[in-house]
């Protein structure tokens, strides 16, 4: 038995091969949860899920788009009759500086990383309140808690930023119906994200900020979401948990 059998599991964003969604998703799927993996391309998210075991859901899902946020949770609570953890891990990060930010790139920061946490929410938010139990883990930043400083602009850090705020309002909301909303903030870890988008100067700058001194893995933000979506976490809502290797202690 895994701490997490019997469990169903939304991960958004978990396609990609290397990144945090897809080690969480694993993650999981060790410990028991069934798990749907969620991501823009239906083929990439099949495969992903199949990964994991035959078991798993592949799904295509562009968390900006309220339709498809919803289709997504209505064929998987037809599928599983219930949703009990939601992970919003899709987000996309660009490295510009504040003069450099145009519309159409606010536009897309906040909308995957912010609207997509509201839009996912509000899809599996009733089912969880009618089986009155639930937890949602937002995947926020580093870059929200101390503006930046690793690769994503200052819009990046306003959007991950309004994910610790919309994560901490609906835990107090919806603690009622006993669904708990936690965030992860991240500091750097290597992932596709930032792979081969960081020269070696940028590089050694943000090392250098580290007291741990490297950077982190998937597999130990991973770690952190197995924590805040199972009953380890029992009362712990409205946190923002930091997984940086010390590069933001506070
Ligand atoms: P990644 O680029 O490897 O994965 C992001 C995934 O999100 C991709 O599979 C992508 O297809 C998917 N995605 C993008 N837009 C989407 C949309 N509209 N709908 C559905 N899926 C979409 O990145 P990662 O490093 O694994 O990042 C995962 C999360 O962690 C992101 O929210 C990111 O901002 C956050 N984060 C990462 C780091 C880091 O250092 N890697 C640090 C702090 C926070």
């Amino acid at each position: 038995m895994g701490i997490l059998t019997g469990k169903f599991a939304i991960v958004t964003g978990a396609a990609s091969k290397n990144g945090l969604g897809k080690a969480t998703a694993k993650l999981f799927a060790e410990h028991g949860a069934t798990v749907a993996i969620l991501d823009l391309n239906l083929e990439q998210a099949i495969e992903a899920a199949s990964d994991l075991g035959p078991q798993h859901v592949g799904l295509a899902c562009n968390v900006v788009k309220e339709e498809d946020c919803q289709a997504a949770v209505n064929a998987l609570l037809e599928k599983w009759g219930r949703v009990d953890i939601l992970v919003n891990n899709a987000g996309i990060t660009q490295p510009l500086k504040i003069m450099d930010i145009k519309g159409a790139n606010y536009d897309a920061v906040l909308d995957v990383n912010l609207r997509g946490t509201l839009l996912m929410s509000q899809a599996v938010i009733p089912a969880m309140r009618e089986q009155q139990a639930g937890s949602i883990v937002n995947i926020s930043s580093v870059s929200a808690q101390r503006g930046g400083g690793i690769f994503g602009g200052p819009h990046y850090s306003a959007a991950k930023a309004g994910v610790l705020g919309l994560t901490k309002a609906m835990a107090r909301e919806l603690a009622p119906a006993n669904i708990r909303s936690n965030a992860i903030c991240p500091g750097f870890i290597g992932t596709d994200i930032t792979a081969g988008k960081m020269d070696d100067t940028m590089y050694a700058k943000v090392m250098e900020g580290i007291p741990m001194g490297r950077a982190g893995k998937a597999d130990e933000v991973a770690g952190c979401a197995l924590f805040l979506a199972s009953e380890l976490s029992s009362y712990v809502t409205g946190s923002e948990v930091d997984v940086n290797g010390g590069s933001l202690i506070h």
